[in-house]
């Protein structure tokens, strides 16, 4: 088990968290047509890159979401940073 920090929370079971997308990720705008492959590689691709990566997480337990940087070979999180800047 590892434990994830929560920017509001502080340290958690990582079961409590949520991948919700690599930072970065730009959706295809709705307002025009999109193609089924556009569509398909905008929720189903990932760049998977090795070392530091800058991901959005869900810690569900308390509903935020936060970008955490982690190494993905060592899985060491190196910084979380809260998206909302005020807890509720
Ligand atoms: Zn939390």
């Amino acid at each position: 088990m590892q434990l994830f920090p929560c920017p509001f929370c502080g340290l958690r079971d990582e079961r409590e968290f949520h991948f919700a997308g690599e930072v970065g990720k730009t959706r295809p705008k709705t307002s025009e047509p999109v193609s089924d492959a556009d569509w398909n590689t905008y929720l189903n691709t990932q760049r998977n890159e090795k070392g530091a990566a800058r991901e959005i997480w869900c810690h569900v337990t308390c509903q935020e979401y936060f970008v955490m940087e982690r190494d993905t070979v060592s899985m060491d999180v190196l910084e979380t940073v809260a998206l909302r800047k005020e807890p509720s």
